[in-house]
C-alpha cells in the first residue's frame, strides 16, 4: 500500500504541530475546496469514495451530509465525535493526539459541505492530553485564517469550539451526544427525525466520527477512486484496526479495508503471548459479537464481518485467550454495559444488572442451567427494537455469541460449583 493516510505522526510521537502539517500538504485541501469547489460538489466527491462512518455504523458519509436541507434556515451545525468510549477501542486518541490538524481540515471541509458556522468537537473527558493538543491546534488554525471570518480570504465564516464530556458511554450516541452539548441530560433522542434535519438546538446537524473526519482531505486532494482504490474490497479505503489482549505486540495500524483477521493477529499484533492460545476476538470493541478460529480469514470490512455474524464496529479487536474464563470476561463487559445505561428505557436499566447479576453467580460457581435460559431470554428482549438506542442490543452481542461458542464453560462453571479459571486478569 501506498504511504498511510493519517500516519503523518512524527517519530517523536510529538503532536503534529500546524507548521509541520502545512509541510506535508496540509490545509491544501481546504484551499481547493474553498477555491475550485461548490458544497454540493464536496458531498458528491465524499459520496464517490464511498466512505462509511468509522464511528462503528458504516453509514454513508456523503450520504449523510446530503440529508441536509438545502431549504433549511438559520445556523446549521458540524460535530465531530470524539467520545471514543467504546471499550477496548482506542483509534480516534490517537489520531487526536498525533495528528489534530487533519481532523481539523476534515471538520472545516465537512463544515464548508454542509453550509455549517459552527464546529464542535466533542471530546471524552478522560481524553485530557488529546484535549490539549486540540485546543492548541484551534488556536493556530484561527491565527493561520483557517477558521474565523473570511476563511482564507473567502465569503466563508466558520467557528471552532472543544467541548469535553462528562464521561458517560452514553454520550458518544449521537442524540444523547446534542442533549449533553445543550446542557441537557445525557438521554437518546427518538430517531427520526435524524440529526441531519433536527439536530443541535433543532438545527440541521453532521456529526461524524474522527477517523471518519480525517479522511476527508485526503479524499479531496486525490479523489474518490484514489480513495477506494486503496481498500482490498468493495468498502472504500483504508481503516485504523487495533488488537489489545495477550497477543505480542497490542496496538493500532492504519491497513487497507479488508484485512484478515489473521493478517491482524498473526502480522501485525505478533500472534499470542507465549502461553496464551486465541479462543475468540470480539471484532469491533465489546458491543460486536465474538468470532473464533473458524473466522480468521474473514476478511474485516463492514461486509464481510457481518456475513460472520458480527460487525466491524470500531474495527478494535479485543482478544479472547484460553486462560481467561469467557463468563467472567462477559461479567466484566456487562457491568460496564449495567453501569453506562442512561436509565432512560426499563429493558435496558433493569435487564442490564440482572443480566451482570446472574453473570456473576454463574462465575462463582452459584449459578443454575435455568440462569442459562435467563441470559437467552435477556439476549432476545434486550434486543435491537426493544429499547430505545443500540446501548443495550450492543450489550447483548458479547453475551449471545459467548453463549454459543463458549457454551461448554458457563456449563462446567454450573457442574463444578466454581470457575474452572485459575486466571482471573480480565478483572
Ligand atoms: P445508527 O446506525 O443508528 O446510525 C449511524 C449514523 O447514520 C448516525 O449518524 C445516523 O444519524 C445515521 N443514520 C442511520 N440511519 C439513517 C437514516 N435512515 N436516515 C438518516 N440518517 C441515518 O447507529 P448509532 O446508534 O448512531 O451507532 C451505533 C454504533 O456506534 C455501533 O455500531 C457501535 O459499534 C458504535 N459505537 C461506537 C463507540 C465508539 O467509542 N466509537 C461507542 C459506542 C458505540
Amino acid at each position: 500500500m501506498e504511504k498511510p493516510l493519517t500516519q503523518h505522526i512524527p517519530a517523536s510521537g510529538a503532536p503534529l504541530h500546524l507548521k509541520e502539517y502545512e509541510a506535508v500538504g496540509g490545509y491544501a485541501a481546504l484551499r481547493k475546496v474553498l477555491q475550485e469547489l461548490t458544497p454540493a460538489e464536496v458531498t458528491d466527491k465524499v459520496k464517490d469514495a464511498n466512505l462509511k462512518g468509522r464511528g462503528g455504523a458504516g453509514f454513508s458519509t456523503g450520504m449523510k451530509w446530503s440529508f441536509v436541507p438545502a431549504e433549511a434556515t438559520g445556523p446549521r451545525y458540524l460535530i465531530c465525535n470524539a467520545d471514543e468510549m467504546e471499550p477496548g477501542t482506542f483509534k480516534d486518541r490517537w489520531l487526536l493526539e498525533g495528528n489534530p490538524h487533519q481532523l481539523l481540515e476534515g471538520m472545516i471541509i465537512a463544515a464548508y459541505a454542509i453550509q455549517a458556522t459552527q464546529g464542535f468537537v466533542f471530546m471524552r473527558w478522560a481524553y485530557k492530553e488529546a484535549a490539549q493538543i486540540m485546543n492548541q491546534a484551534i488556536a493556530d488554525a484561527y491565527a493561520a485564517g483557517y477558521l474565523g471570518k473570511n476563511i482564507l480570504g473567502k465569503n466563508y465564516n466558520l467557528e471552532m469550539q472543544l467541548h469535553t464530556g462528562v464521561g458517560r458511554y452514553m454520550c458518544g450516541e449521537e442524540t444523547a451526544l446534542l442533549n449533553s452539548l445543550e446542557g441537557k441530560r445525557a438521554v437518546p433522542r427518538a430517531k427520526p427525525p435524524f440529526p441531519q434535519v433536527s439536530g443541535l438546538f433543532g438545527k440541521p446537524t453532521i456529526v461524524n466520527n474522527v477517523e471518519t473526519l480525517s479522511y476527508i482531505p485526503h479524499i479531496i486532494s486525490k479523489g474518490g477512486d484514489w480513495f477506494k482504490s486503496l481498500s482490498y474490497t468493495a468498502d472504500g479505503g483504508t481503516k485504523i484496526y487495533g488488537v489489545s489482549g495477550k497477543v505480542n505486540k497490542p496496538g493500532a495500524w492504519e491497513l487497507p479495508m479488508g484485512v484478515t483477521m489473521r493478517e491482524l493477529l498473526e502480522e501485525h499484533a505478533g500472534g499470542m503471548k507465549a502461553g496464551y492460545r486465541f479462543r475468540g476476538a470480539l471484532p469491533g470493541g465489546a458491543s460486536t459479537d465474538f468470532l473464533t478460529d473458524v473466522h480468521l480469514d474473514v476478511k474485516m470490512d463492514f461486509a464481510g464481518v457481518a456475513a460472520a455474524g458480527s460487525r466491524l464496529g470500531t474495527g478494535t479487536m479485543v482478544i479472547l485467550d484460553d486462560r481467561t474464563c469467557p463468563v467472567g470476561f462477559v461479567h466484566n463487559l456487562e457491568h460496564f454495559f449495567a453501569q453506562e445505561s442512561c436509565g432512560f428505557c426499563t429493558p435496558c436499566r433493569e435487564g442490564l444488572p440482572w443480566t451482570e447479576k446472574i453473570l456473576y453467580a454463574l462465575e462463582q460457581g452459584q449459578g443454575t442451567y435455568a440462569d442459562l435460559e435467563q441470559l437467552e431470554m435477556h439476549t432476545k428482549l434486550l434486543g435491537p427494537g426493544n429499547t430505545f438506542c443500540a446501548l443495550a442490543p450492543g450489550a447483548m452481542e458479547p453475551l449471545q455469541s459467548a453463549l454459543k461458542y463458549f457454551r461448554e464453560d458457563f456449563e462446567q462453571h454450573i457442574k463444578e460449583k466454581k470457575c474452572p479459571y485459575a486466571d482471573h486478569t480480565h478483572r
